[in-house]
C-alpha cells in the first residue's frame, strides 16, 4: 500500500513537473547552434517559480516568459528549475571559421545578365541594404574581378558594383559599344516620363536624391567615362518604375493621388498556410494575428470609401512574388504588409526588445513609415521600436509607397498580453488605417 502511495506521489510529481511550464522554444532537449545566445520562451503556470541557470524569470500575467542565455563554444547546459524539479537543455555551440576570400582581378570580360530583376550590389554580399539597382535580362555588362560567388562589374572609372555569378553568363564575344540613339521627356497627367534609347541593353543605377531622382546609364564599352545622367524632379509623394524595351529605357516618376477615394491601398497579411511566421510565447502563430489585424484595417479603410485590395483573406500560402504582383496589377499607391516581430539570436536584453517597428526600403516610402510608427504606437499603446530600413521583397518595388509594420513582438511576454487581446487587435488596426489615411491626405 505504501509503495502504491509512493508511486502515486511520484506520478503526481512527474505530472506537475510536466505542467509547470511549456517551452515553445527550443523544441529539442539537445541543440546545435552557431548563435551567441540560447533563446528560451514559452508559458508557465506558477507566477514565481521559474529560474533559468539560477536567474529568476519574469512571468507575465498570462504566463508568457522569455529568457536568453549567453553561450560559449562547446557544450552549454541550460537548467530550467521550477518548484517541482528541473529540466536540462543542452546547446552545443560552434563558431564557424571565417575565411576571408580575396578579390581576384580579371581581364575585362563581357557578360550578359540572365534574367530580369537581377540585383546589382555595392558589396559582394547577398544580404542587407546593398542593392544599388536591378538589371534586366539581356543587359550587356563588363566584369573585371571575382570574389567568392560574385563578379565585380565595371560601370565607369568611378563606379564599380557586384553581381552574383549565377545571374550572368560570360562570353568571349568582341566588345562593341552601344550607340546612343535618342532621349525624350514628356509630362503625362500626374507623371514625368523620361526615355533614353541605345542600340543595346546597358546597366543602370538609380539614386533617390533630396529633390530629384537620378537615373544613370553606363556604357563602359564606349569609354570608361561614358555615363548618361537623367535628373527628374520629384513630387513630395511619389512612386516610380523603370521599363526596358530592346535598348529603350522609360523612367516614369508618378505623383501619388491626393484624393483618398481614388487611391488604391493593398493590405498584405504576412505569411499564411504552412508558413506560420513567428510562434509566440503562448504558442500562437503569427499568420493568424496578421490576418485578424489586416481584415480590420481593410474594413476601417472601406468605411472611408478607399479602394482596398487584400493579398490574402484566408489562411492560405501566398508567395512573396504574388503579393508584389497583386499590388502592381492593381496600380497600388500604398502597400502595407502586416507582421508581428520575433527575436532569434539576441545580443540585447530581450525584455527591452518590444513594441512597434515599421520598415521601408526605398526613400519614397519613408514618410509613410514615419506616420505609421507614430499612429500605431499611439493607438495600440506599444513601445516605439522605431522606423527602420529593411530589404524585404514586398517593400523593395518602387511602384508604390510600401512599408512592413511589425506591430509587436510575439516573443516578448509583455507584448504577448497585447496581441492576444481582441481590443488590442482593433487598436492596432485603427492605428494602421489612421496612418494610411493621414499619409494619403498629406
Ligand atoms: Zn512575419
Amino acid at each position: 500500500m505504501r509503495r502504491g502511495i509512493a508511486l502515486l506521489l511520484s506520478f503526481f510529481f512527474m505530472m506537475s513537473q510536466v505542467q509547470a511550464y511549456q517551452l515553445i522554444m527550443p523544441t529539442e532537449r539537445k541543440n546545435c547552434t552557431t548563435n551567441d545566445y540560447a533563446f528560451l520562451y514559452g508559458k508557465a503556470k506558477s507566477a514565481e517559480a521559474l529560474t533559468i541557470n539560477g536567474h529568476s524569470v519574469y512571468i507575465a500575467p498570462n504566463g508568457a516568459f522569455a529568457h536568453s542565455v549567453k553561450l560559449h563554444d562547446g557544450e552549454n547546459r541550460v537548467i530550467i528549475r521550477t518548484l517541482y524539479g528541473l529540466m536540462i537543455y543542452k546547446y552545443f555551440k560552434t563558431t564557424p571559421a571565417r575565411q576571408e576570400i580575396a578579390v581576384e582581378n580579371m581581364e575585362f570580360t563581357k557578360a550578359y545578365v540572365n534574367h530580369d530583376n537581377t540585383p546589382l550590389r555595392s558589396e559582394p554580399i547577398d544580404a542587407g541594404l546593398n542593392r544599388i539597382g536591378h538589371l534586366f535580362g539581356g543587359t550587356h555588362i563588363v566584369v573585371n574581378g571575382s570574389k567568392g560567388s560574385f563578379y565585380r562589374v565595371f560601370l565607369s572609372k568611378d563606379k564599380e558594383a557586384w553581381i552574383a555569378k549565377k545571374d550572368v553568363t560570360l562570353t568571349d564575344e568582341e566588345f562593341y559599344p552601344a550607340e546612343f540613339i535618342n532621349m525624350d521627356s514628356e509630362r503625362f497627367k500626374n507623371a514625368m516620363i523620361q526615355t533614353i534609347t541605345f542600340s543595346k541593353k546597358l546597366p543602370y543605377t538609380v539614386e533617390d536624391g533630396e529633390k530629384e531622382m537620378i537615373f544613370r546609364v553606363y556604357n563602359p564599352e564606349l569609354s570608361e567615362e561614358s555615363v548618361y545622367n537623367l535628373n527628374i524632379p520629384k513630387p513630395e509623394k511619389y512612386a516610380y518604375n523603370i521599363t526596358l524595351d530592346e535598348g529603350k529605357y522609360t523612367f516614369k516618376v508618378r505623383k501619388l493621388t491626393e484624393n483618398i477615394k481614388e487611391a488604391v491601398v493593398v493590405i498584405d497579411a504576412g505569411h499564411g498556410g504552412s508558413e506560420k511566421g513567428a510562434i509566440g510565447c503562448l504558442g500562437d502563430e503569427e499568420k493568424d494575428i496578421n490576418l485578424q489585424i489586416a481584415n480590420q484595417v481593410a474594413a476601417l479603410l472601406k468605411k472611408h470609401d478607399i479602394n482596398v485590395v487584400m493579398t490574402r483573406e484566408c489562411d492560405a500560402n501566398l508567395a512573396l512574388e504574388d503579393r508584389v504582383n497583386i499590388a502592381k496589377e492593381n496600380f497600388a499607391d500604398v502597400f502595407v504588409s502586416i507582421h508581428l516581430n520575433s527575436i532569434g539570436d539576441v545580443p540585447m536584453d530581450i525584455h527591452k526588445k518590444r513594441g512597434t517597428s515599421v520598415y521601408y526600403f526605398n526613400n519614397n516610402s519613408k514618410a509613410l513609415a514615419e506616420i505609421l510608427e507614430r499612429t500605431v504606437t499611439r493607438s495600440a499603446g506599444t513601445r516605439e521600436d522605431g522606423v527602420q530600413t529593411g530589404s524585404f521583397a514586398v517593400i523593395r518595388p518602387t511602384e508604390y509607397a510600401g512599408v512592413l509594420v511589425e506591430a509587436a513582438y510575439m516573443t516578448n511576454p509583455i507584448d504577448s498580453t497585447l496581441y492576444t487581446n481582441d481590443k488590442w487587435i482593433h487598436k492596432a488596426a485603427k492605428g494602421i488605417s489612421d496612418g494610411i489615411i493621414q499619409y494619403l491626405k498629406k
